[in-house]
């Protein structure tokens, strides 16, 4: 049988076993499958869920590692360069997923498969290395331990070719960090849900991927008329003079108290230029909102308990964003197939003291561009305006393969602990621990990577460390994953409340296409905005376009929106599209012509939303398996504004734009229930949503669960 867009087939490799014919094993997938769940995390959770990977300990041997690419790679549709990895999280003891751009989703499919999962532990420290006509588990003696992740890159390239992609972890999983991250390309990480310590649990130090088989097309013509007219169209929507002054202006202290005076008095919509995201990202990348951002609520200051135009002030916070950033950029960086562009590489010193550049280039060197959320972790998050310093912790998080949102959000917990006197000198080894303190910020990390000290605990993940020092109240997570730098309580943030609780991977920013919409299931097929996916709103400039609710709290989002904007992001990820790129390219895509040109399938759209409901449905059952209900993810009191003073809620923020905001998030996510068809108390589906899914094995498994465990709420 033919398969388009797709291989037909994923690749298991068996680390336990020592002969080659035991260790790899094809799964042919049927087409049908495909049509069901697309690929990327979609096919991956109905795999996961039928090999019962959520009976696993997420570090023992029956955890499952996969690396999936997705459905419009290597067709020649735009965007299309993301990987998504899966496994059992070790972070939050549910289903886990990470995104990553680079060069290495195309050399996944590259190998013939859709993707390759590792079972088992292996007796030593190995490699996958998959070349045409050969493929074998090395001996990775040489690496484990020894190397960080862009020496290993550079030794296997150097050893196997260098166009062969690699992706590998560093000393910080391979010591079972629980937010160990897995690293490509010397500084693109798959970060979140801590699947870099599966990784280093089986003993896994790398995969070097260097096939190149095709991928079948059903439409080719189609396929290059589609792309070739929308790069036309991209060109033509490029800057205009607003975009470019607005962006430009931008870049100065007193934008951000422009843009909180427009909020406060509801008038930021009036003056929204169209393209300004598109601008701003094509000349910035992420980090071009670092400084906007900490100015009017979107990032956390001071690890959610301060206020940014005061605790981190625009003249501040430009120190890390936006030209000060780029100023230093050596060139710009996309990921496969990717006309966007928006990463960078970028010069940096060798010292955090040596800010700004020295002049010797010998105490250069070149790395990746911080992104947004970096920047704000060990930005404003901990009071730290030293670019350098940040590039520099953003480097030893990427050689041993750390997430650095995770990372910086307990050191901020740390810092804040340390101030409350609930850890004390002896258990830092007299580091003192400071809001800013760049030196004893930097041993700190180091200790985390090593599992030395005090970081021995703190590489268990901020719920973990919290519980074992009895500072709970400080710990900004969600099911135990750390909170990203996008902050609920800003206006129109109920969204991103509610998505930290109710999404299978809790405390992610990425989970739900904020602002997006697709196509209303009831939606007339004839309708032109029904023809194709409505273009998904990102999360860059995200409170420019959400602005117009300029009250206290935000109101409940419809359920129409809700189902929709997390529904789509299980498809963008089915296909290995960038989320970030769809929300802010200026003229649609044509996505479901691409979908439909690549595969021959000829779906109308509404059939998108049915599969992104199914494939989200999955992966919540996934978490009931686990045990894992609303109970576990609700988010700290901080998080939701307030605090308990003596059994009343006390707003926690009584200044700047976020001051007296405390999003119902309770009602969005019973919303969001109602909306998806799951019980509020016990996260169960109904029986017509797994029956109209065609999800009857996992009813079957949820209906296998002890009675106290079904009842559980
Ligand atoms: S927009 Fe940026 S992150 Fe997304 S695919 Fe393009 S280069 Fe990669």
């Amino acid at each position: 049988m033919e398969y388009f867009g797709c291989m037909g087939k994923l690749l298991w490799v068996d680390l336990s076993q020592t002969e080659k014919e035991k260790q790899f094993t094809e799964q042919t997938i049927p087409a049908d499958v495909y049509k069901e769940y697309l690929t990327g995390y979609g096919l991956g959770a109905k795999v996961l869920f039928d090999n019962e990977v959520y009976k696993a300990d997420p570090l023992g041997p029956d955890n499952v590692i996969g690396f999936m690419s997705g459905l419009l790679t290597n067709t020649g549709a735009f965007f299309s360069g993301r990987f998504e990895v899966i496994g059992k999280s070790p972070l939050t003891g549910g289903w886990g997923d990470a995104n990553c751009g680079g060069y290495f989703a195309p050399a996944i499919k590259k190998t013939g498969y859709d993707g390759i999962l590792f079972k088992n532990i292996s007796a030593k420290p190995v490699y996958l290395l998959i070349e045409d006509g050969n493929m074998e588990l090395r001996d990775a003696a040489d690496l484990w331990k020894k190397k960080d992740t862009a020496q290993t890159q550079d030794i296997l390239q150097k050893r196997h070719g260098a166009n062969y992609q690699v992706a590998c972890i560093g000393e910080g999983a391979e010591n079972l960090c629980r937010f160990g991250a897995i690293i490509t390309d010397k500084g693109r990480a798959a970060a979140r849900s801590g699947l870099g310590a599966i990784m280093g649990s089986k003993k896994l130090k790398a995969l070097c991927l260097g096939a190149n088989q095709a991928t079948h097309i059903h439409d080719v013509v189609t396929m290059s008329t589609l792309t070739g007219n929308f790069m036309n169209q991209m060109c033509a929507a490029s800057g205009g003079w607003i975009d470019d002054l607005v962006s430009w202006f931008g870049y100065t202290p007193l934008f951000s108290g422009v843009v909180r005076f427009l909020q406060k008095h509801n008038w930021l919509n009036a003056v929204e230029p169209n393209n300004l995201d598109f601008y701003g990202m094509k000349r910035w990348g992420t980090c071009g909102t670092t400084a906007l951002s900490a100015n009017i609520g979107d990032s956390p200051i001071k690890n959610w308990k301060g206020v940014g135009y005061i605790d981190f002030p625009a003249k501040k916070a430009i120190k890390i964003s936006n030209n000060s950033v780029t100023d230093h950029e050596t060139g710009k960086y996309g990921c496969h197939h990717c006309p966007l562009r928006c990463g960078g590489k970028m010069n940096y010193p060798k010292s955090i003291h040596d800010y700004p550049l020295p002049k010797d280039d010998d105490d250069i060197q070149q790395v990746h561009k911080i992104e947004y959320e970096t920047s704000c972790g060990f930005g404003g998050l901990i009071q730290c305006d030293n670019l350098a310093a940040i590039v520099e912790l953003n480097e030893m998080c990427n050689k041993a393969s750390i997430d650095t949102i995770s990372c910086s959000v307990v050191v901020a917990w740390a810092i804040e602990a340390f101030e409350n006197k609930k850890i004390t000198p002896d258990q830092t080894d007299n580091i003192v621990l400071e809001w800013g303190n760049i030196d004893s910020v930097k041993i700190l990390v180091e200790k985390i990577i090593k599992g030395e000290g005090i970081g021995k605990i703190l590489k268990e993940g901020v719920k973990i460390a919290a519980e074992h020092f009895n500072a709970t109240q400080y710990a900004m997570h969600a099911g135990g994953q750390e909170l990203p730098m996008h902050d609920p309580r800003q206006i129109g943030g109920i969204g991103l409340g509610i998505q930290y609780e109710v999404e299978p991977t809790p405390g992610r920013h990425t989970s739900t296409c904020n602002g997006c919409g697709l196509p209303a299931p009831e939606t007339d097929s004839s309708n032109k905005k029904a023809k194709s996916i409505h273009r998904l709103k990102g999360q860059f400039m995200q409170h420019v376009a959400k602005t117009q609710h300029n009250v206290k709290n935000d109101p409940v989002p419809s359920q129409d929106e809700l189902l929709l904007t997390s529904c789509s992001a299980d498809i963008v990820n089915g296909l290995g599209l960038c989320l970030d790129a769809f929300g802010l390219i200026p003229v649609e895509p044509p996505l479901v012509e691409w979908i439909n040109g690549a595969t021959g399938w000829n779906f109308p759209p509404s059939e998108f939303v049915t599969i992104g409901k199914r494939i989200k449905t999955v992966r919540h059952c996934f978490n009931l398996m686990c045990n894992i209900t609303l109970r576990d993810t609700r988010l700290p009191d901080r998080a939701r504004g307030y605090r308990e003073v003596k059994g009343k809620k006390e707003a926690v923020l009584k200044k700047g734009p976020n001051a007296y905001r405390m999003p119902p998030i309770d009602e969005g996510n019973q919303a969001y229930y109602e909306a998806m068809g799951f019980d509020l108390q016990t996260g169960v589906p109904s029986d017509e949503v797994l029956t109209d899914l065609g999800l009857d094995y996992v009813k079957k498994a949820l209906e296998s669960r002890p009675t106290s465990d079904r009842c559980r709420k």
